[in-house]
């Protein structure tokens, strides 16, 4: 399999409350309260993350 390249794009808060209430955090399965973006070739990924997660990957991205 194949992986994309992904760059971050943005992390942001969850505006929806229903839609905060109905996402899990990809990484640890706690509930997810960031919406991370990615770009990559000609599209754009939206992953859900908790706050912590988030933090790592916006740690872990190239500034
Ligand atoms: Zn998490």
């Amino acid at each position: 399999m194949r992986l994309l390249e992904k760059k971050l794009k943005s992390i942001e808060p969850f505006t929806s409350s229903s839609e905060k209430n109905s996402r899990f955090c990809i990484g640890c399965g706690e509930l997810a309260t960031k919406l991370v973006k990615y770009s990559t070739e000609g599209a754009v990924i939206l992953e859900k993350y908790c706050d912590k997660c988030a933090k790592e990957i916006e740690d872990s991205s190239p500034k």
